[in-house]
């Protein structure tokens, strides 16, 4: 714990932090916010109209909405979402709207000294308003430090021809990266490097570059491997804290998490529930939806399984299962408290899309895993559980009932699991340590604290 005295100095210190408004991005900026007011900074958080945050959940953070993009409280939306990445991410005047309004947010502190910008890395482009306004700017990367590698070498991998090679070549290893397969760069959504994605991440990667530091949501002996490799791409400040084990996800749910699900898990066995999510974002197409809930009939197994509204393409929510279906054995809902249910002692596994908060909040409660990947960084994440972590199933080809039933009763029946599931309590207790003082994260976030000092 800080000492009184210094944490009140800092009271005079600001931190401005900007997430980018999707849920895997305001959590995690969250968490850090969250953490750096515990130590004594006054936080302002600057958001958009779209999938704003809750105000009133955080009344010791001033709140400034920039950038109107007149999508006043809309969620999730998937044609938003589209807008959004047209307006902000890819758009260079958007650069010129954030400068005028952090000039006037600069001008308007008093009696109090701004130390640094600290912004989801994927707004690359408030890196050249912080340095024409002389302020210091961190960046969060809310994905793993492996996907950050991963990412910061699609130039690379597009010269060697990976983003084009055909399906007969999916099985195959990547040499420069000999944990993936071909499948798993594929799976990142890149075509060549010249598409506007993969130039949204490598402006993303530039900019890192040309900031004062970055901060992963991670811990070193989680991705220790990985770490060698950084200080030649990242010549920069590099911190690795593991948030879920300071700040719970939750406080920062865009979307009502449903509680009424506890009196169920109390009543449930230990470790016996597979809890499912796919995240905010990911959606499936009705087929794979189908075979879901066929391969979770299929495993006889316990369930409580997240069905968001818009995550099968085309309709609402759930009118297209089976009547009876989730009967007995299972229950479905909108949006769960997941960081919580990940902790409840009826949880046995979790089925997640590999989204990485998803997938570190899942190490933090020690949850072996069934992992799926759909987009981005997610088959990164998934292919490091299985074959690095090894706390985990993937699910690699596909959603096929068989295949998924199998999957989720290696974890929950077979021998197999156990020995998943010994690794992943170890895992857990390794991030314990790292949270605690003198571990790894817990140093990280204090060289964190007296680098913003320091600013
Ligand atoms: N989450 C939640 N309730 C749910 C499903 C997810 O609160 O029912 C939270 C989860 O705890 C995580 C975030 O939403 O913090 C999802 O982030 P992630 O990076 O896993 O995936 P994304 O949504 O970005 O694909």
């Amino acid at each position: 714990m800080d000492s009184q005295p210094e944490t009140t100095a800092r009271r005079h210190q600001r931190i401005i932090m900007f997430p980018v408004p999707f849920q895997g991005h305001i959590n995690p900026m969250f968490q850090l916010a969250n953490l750096l007011y515990s130590k004594g900074f006054s936080i302002t958080i600057l958001h958009t109209n779209f999938n704003a945050p809750k105000t009133s959940n955080y009344p010791h953070f001033t709140f400034k909405s920039i950038l109107d993009n007149g999508h006043e409280n809309e969620r999730f939306s998937q044609s938003s979402l589209a807008d959004f990445a047209q307006n902000f991410l890819f758009k260079q005047d958007a650069a010129e709207a954030f400068r005028d309004e952090l000039e006037l947010l600069l001008a308007s502190v008093q009696d109090e000294q701004v130390s640094c910008l600290i912004t989801d890395a994927l707004w690359h482009f408030t890196q050249s308003v912080a340095d024409s306004l002389n302020l210091p700017r961190l960046v969060l990367r809310t994905g793993s430090l492996y996907s950050t590698i991963v990412y910061s070498s699609i130039p690379l991998l597009d010269d060697r021809g990976y983003f084009k090679l055909d399906d007969s070549h999916l099985e195959e290893q990547v040499s420069e990266f000999p944990l993936l397969k071909v499948k798993d760069v594929k799976k990142i959504g890149i075509k060549s490097s010249k598409d506007p994605l993969a130039q949204l991440l490598g402006d993303m990667m530039k900019q890192i570059k040309a900031s004062s530091g970055i901060i992963w949501n991670s811990f070193k002996e989680l991705e220790e491997t990985e770490l060698e490799r950084v200080p030649d791409d990242f010549p920069i400040p590099r911190f690795l804290i593991t948030f879920p084990k300071y700040f719970t996800a939750s406080s920062s749910s865009l979307l009502e998490q449903d509680q009424t699900i506890f009196p169920w898990l109390d009543q449930q066995p230990t470790k016996s529930v597979v809890y499912i999510s796919f995240g905010s974002l990911s959606q499936v197409e009705e087929k794979e939806f189908l075979e879901i809930a066929h391969g979770l009939v299929y495993s006889k197994q316990t369930f409580l399984w997240v069905v968001r509204p818009e995550f099968v393409k085309g309709s609402t929510w759930v009118e297209l299962l089976p009547d009876g279906f989730p009967g007995e054995r299972g229950r479905v809902v909108e949006w769960a408290p997941q960081q919580e249910v990940l902790a409840h002692e009826a949880t046995g596994a979790f089925w997640t899309h590999s989204g990485w908060n998803s997938t570190l909040e899942s190490v933090c409660e020690g949850v072996p895993m069934i992992c799926s990947s759909v987009l981005a960084d997610q088959a990164l994440n998934a292919r490091y559980m299985s074959d690095v972590s090894r706390v985990a199933v993937y699910l690699e080809n596909g959603l096929q009932r068989e295949e998924i039933a199998s999957a989720i009763r290696r974890i929950m029946v077979d021998e197999e699991g156990k020995e998943i599931r010994e690794r992943a309590r170890v895992l857990k207790q390794i991030a314990d340590v790292s949270a605690m003082k003198g571990g790894s994260s817990n140093k990280s976030m204090e060289s964190l604290i007296d680098y913003i000092s320091s600013l």
